[in-house]
């Protein structure tokens, strides 16, 4: 056990057991900082970093750079940070898990123990994001939408089933179940971990805080419970599960001071959209904010976790709350041992961080204050989580919107008359051909950079003609509300505003109201917890009454998975150019997030989803205006129906109890049939099918060997392409829908599949034959070796033999180009501007352009991770000059380009050299600077990216006998 600064102590860890700890308490007594008055997100890292410093990965220099960490000025460097879990979802968590089986592959061919590669800290994939609402309204939804998402999934189902069975540390839980960041809430989350070391001679049990990184940005949900996590890309990820540290700036932290109460009527929901707009004022991009005083006191964690879940919405990395009894009860009330609950409490008392600071404890580099009692009921829309809307004003902010022209962010309807209605007949036909508007969901996918897979299947035919829509007449016109989702584990968390919507709902369906049939209703929890208390309480048949039937245990609506709507509305919204409403609790809501024909979306609590639906519009003032009329004609208000806090109280203690946690979190993987009925092959090693267009044994271990590569000249490359500023993550590896025309879609079709079984580049990220032909081919890259052209294309120069000047170039696909110059080994160069890498992270931008045989991006400037990524995956990231690029070089793709300096002993940052040959004759030499930033990376880099630094350690310490 790493113990270079002599902090390691005894503490009582509860229940008669003893423990050890990495003191920070020690540290402070040491004189390495005033860790006392540190922010406590600022602790935990610390301690992780103080844990983990073994001299070569985390650096006694991290560890004081991190303990005389400056409120007003923090220092900008790095941070290595190992984390003590990671978590997946399916759609992200796939690639890894075929990663993981690439690896065993590749040690089973060197004859080693494939067994070996296994996550070395613990692994939880839950599978939440597949699942669609194509069936609402009916008691058979669940069954219905859960053997859609069987036959939609079926391949990549039957491979994860395979990693289930194959990894020790490596849990799934099944579909069905629940979603991620709510199942880790309620059951994986542990508060405090402990593991098995020898101290003094003696086998003893290190505790240390749970901390975990996520691919899905609203990993950030967990720091409610006092635990720091947040959302990455997969390589990152992979790095994590490797052991590896994941790297982030020093921060600035947010501190916000809670006070007061929250009023009655006045929900948890109200209050996160509240904190979304305030933080978005206050700019907290890539900085923790952390919440504290009586106020943060008084949240219990559910309210906590709302408010944590939507960092990403207001820009910070984390949203965190310190430790403190409500964090304890939480844990009891969801089941966790008695043992568990006293280690985690006796662990922050013993590292001094128990208890929920009050002002001036603390430094923080922003103070700010909110009173929970001057936040107002509200919604956010219709395009951004931060606009959010007093309840009054939202028909006249609808009306005025709508009117606005769009280039100041309206819908540009001027002149119409809300009034109009149009009638549709819901006659329950199941979608036709020609029914649907010629709308390309692939050009409103690659916009709103969703990862979602669409509908393939036709539910009617597939499922015997299962009607998934309702019946009925109806009128719909601008701000009608044509899908209201209770949804999203940002609220479904919350049992506060799931019995207040069923409570709203109870009370509407007394006054005998109803739900319009053209509102596609749903209700998707993050958990069976959630149906256990509406069970129980009687409210989920409220709920059913008004077509808020359970659709399934899952993100649906939230990641746009919202299912078709009727074919009528569908062409009605097209024909009429409607500005349809949504109304959803999710967190995002952007233009064709949540349904690509819904243009106008609003985040809300769910019982204001439920008003909502039942009012039928967004144009009206629900604080003055009725919602609609009783059984007899009466008109009927908000206020009649909202329950008291009171009501909810009442309601919440009749139903929740440890034991229903522990009940159906006990032996999940046995709870649902459907994923007990795939076949999976069993073994170490998974037999890689070729049929499979899902999953692909990646080829990176190919060649691989123990022998690590020098790190040498790259002589005689070719530009692949030349980009300028701000090509995103998505421009490099897109992730909506796959064109036909492109190499991917010709690669499918070859393979005998139709366009319209294509599915996602989202749903394919298993298969590296089509997520490389889909690098760089987003339809709106511009490669300026092709001026005036868009989408992935580029010019073939053929190799660098003799002089530059061999050809004049051919236009070809970037894949074909690349392939290509693979085939007479030729290395490749990315050039571009500033900011190359930004959006979001995605595993595949760096995974592709290493395919690609890409072997250095020389840019302006790199976003954060990604550079990290392309370092990880063994590309290597350099910089120009300022004021240098491509363009200020004058060229145009045809040189030829060496990259000199380069050796086994160069240092992070160092300045290479960047040789031109221009294919007119004349040579340039240009100064780069090397953008491997720290020692580990020059590691990665040699051995050719991360996966191959692992595994080879990995072998050289366990396994013996390798048939080299
Ligand atoms: S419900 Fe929404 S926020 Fe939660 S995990 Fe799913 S997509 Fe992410």
């Amino acid at each position: 056990m790493n113990d270079e600064f002599k902090t390691l102590q005894k503490f009582d860890a509860g229940n008669e057991r003893e423990g050890f700890f990495h003191s920070l308490p020690e540290l402070e007594k040491q004189g390495v900082g005033r860790i006392s008055r540190l922010p406590i997100s600022i602790r935990i890292v610390l301690e992780s970093v103080l844990r983990n410093c073994d001299g070569k990965k985390v650096r006694g220099k991290d560890v004081e750079t991190l303990a005389r960490w400056d409120a007003k000025k923090p220092a900008n460097e790095e941070i290595p940070f190992v984390v003590a879990r990671i978590v997946l979802q399916d759609f992200t968590g796939v690639p890894l898990v075929v990663d993981l089986a690439a690896m065993r592959s590749a040690v089973k061919r060197l004859g080693g123990d494939p067994k070996i590669i296994e996550p070395l800290v613990p692994v939880d994939l839950v599978v939440d994001h597949s699942v669609q609402v194509d069936f609402f309204g009916s008691a058979e939804a669940l069954r219905l939408n859960l053997e859609m998402e069987f036959k939609r999934n079926h391949e990549r189902y039957q491979f994860l089933k395979w990693g289930q069975q194959a990894f020790k540390t490596f849990q799934l839980i099944p579909p069905g179940i629940g979603i991620v960041h709510q199942v880790n809430l309620e059951y994986l989350a542990k508060g405090v971990l402990h593991q098995k070391s020898e101290v003094g001679g003696q086998r003893s049990e290190i505790f240390y805080p749970d901390t975990l990184v996520g691919t899905d940005s609203h990993t950030t949900m967990i720091n409610g419970l006092g635990v720091v996590g947040w959302g990455v890309g997969g390589i990152e990820a992979e790095a994590g599960m490797l052991g590896q540290p994941v790297y982030f700036l020093t921060p600035e932290v947010v501190g916000v001071h809670l006070s007061g109460r929250l009023k009655e009527g006045v929900t948890a929901t109200d209050l996160v959209l509240h904190i979304t707009q305030m933080l978005r004022a206050q700019k907290v991009v890539g900085k923790f904010v952390e919440f504290y005083g009586v106020g943060a006191g008084s949240l219990p964690v559910p309210d906590r976790a709302t408010i944590g879940n939507m960092s990403p919405e207001y820009g910070a990395t984390i949203g965190y709350f310190p430790v403190d009894h409500e964090s304890v009860n939480y844990l009891r009330a969801t089941g966790r041992s008695d043992e568990q609950c006293a280690a985690f409490e006796n662990y922050f008392r013993a590292q001094k961080m128990f208890g929920m600071p009050r002002k001036g404890e603390i430094d923080y580099s922003v103070d700010l204050e909110l009173d929970l009692g001057q936040v107002q009921p509200g919604v956010a829309g219709p395009k951004r989580p931060q606009d959010r809307i007093n309840l009054p004003e939202l028909g006249q902010t609808f009306r005025s919107l709508l009117q606005k022209p769009v280039k100041d962010g309206g819908y540009g309807k001027e002149n119409v008359d809300t009034a109009t209605k149009h009638l549709v007949r819901l006659n329950g036909s199941a979608p036709q051909d020609g029914d649907m508007p010629g709308i390309d969901p692939g050009e409103e996918l690659n916009k709103a950079e969703m990862v979602t897979n669409r509908p393939t299947p036709d539910p009617a035919k597939d499922l015997q003609g299962a009607d998934p829509f309702r019946h009925g007449e109806s009128k719909i016109g601008h701000g009608s509300v044509l899908i209201a989702a209770i949804t999203s584990c940002t609220n479904t968390s919350n049992p506060s505003v799931m019995l207040a919507a069923g409570l709203l709902a109870k009370k509407a369906v007394e006054r005998g109201m109803r739900v319009d049939p053209a509102v596609k209703t749903s209700l998707a929890p993050g958990s069976r917890v959630v149906s256990d208390y509406l069970t129980k309480t009687g409210l989920q048949s409220y709920l059913d009454q008004l077509g808020f039937n359970l659709v399934g245990y899952g993100c649906t609506t939230c990641i746009g998975n919202s299912g078709p709507l009727h074919p009528k509305i569908e062409k009605a919204i097209h024909d009429y150019d409607l500005v349809a409403a949504s109304v959803l609790s999710g967190n995002r809501n952007f233009e064709a997030r949540v349904h690509q024909n819904i243009k106008a979306n609003f985040l809300m609590s769910p019982p204001l989803v439920v008003a909502f639906a039942l009012a039928g519009r967004v144009d009206l003032d629900l604080t003055n205006e009725p919602i609609g009329k009783d059984k007899e004609g009466k008109e009927t208000f908000l206020r009649d129906l909202w329950p008291s806090l009171k009501e909810v109280r009442d309601a919440m203690q009749s139903a929740l109890t440890p034991e229903v946690f522990r009940k159906l979190y006990r032996d999940f993987a046995n709870q649902n049939p459907k994923w007990n009925e795939i076949p999976s092959s069993t073994g170490d090693i998974y037999q890689w099918d070729e049929k499979s267009d899902y999953i692909h044994e990646p080829p990176f271990f190919k060649d691989f060997s123990m022998e690590v590569g020098k790190i040498e000249n790259i002589v005689g490359a070719r530009a692949l392409g030349i980009f300028g500023d701000s090509v995103t993550t998505d421009h490099i590896s897109p992730a909506g829908a796959i064109k036909a025309s492109s190499p991917a879609g010709q690669y499918l079709m070859s393979r005998g599949i139709k366009p319209e079984d294509f599915n996602s580049y989202g749903s394919r990220r298993g298969n590296d034959l089509v997520m490389t032909r889909g690098t760089f081919a987003n339809v709106r890259i511009k490669n300026l070796m092709l001026p005036g052209t868009e989408g992935g294309v580029t010019k073939y120069y053929g190799p660098a033999t003799g002089t530059a000047a061999a050809t004049s170039g051919e236009q070809m696909s970037i894949y074909d180009a690349a392939m290509k110059y693979q085939k007479d080994d030729v290395p490749l160069v990315i050039m571009a501007g500033h900011e190359y890498g930004t959006g979001s992270s995605r595993d595949w931008a760096a995974k592709g352009t290493r395919l690609l045989g890409v072997k250095a991006v020389i840019a302006a400037s790199f976003e954060r991770i990604h550079r990290s990524n392309l370092v990880g995956m063994g590309v290597l990231p350099l910089q120009f000059p300022e004021g240098t690029n491509a363009q200020t070089l004058n060229l145009d793709g045809s040189e030829v380009f060496s990259i000199t300096g380069l050796s086994d002993s160069i240092e992070p940052g160092k300045t290479v050299t960047l040789e031109i040959e221009r294919k007119k004759g004349g040579r340039n030499s240009v100064p780069v600077r090397l953008r491997i930033d720290t020692p580990i990376e020059i590691d990665y880099y040699r051995h050719g990216g991360i996966l191959q630094f692992v595994l080879r350690q990995l072998l050289g310490t366990k396994s013996g006998k390798l048939k080299m």
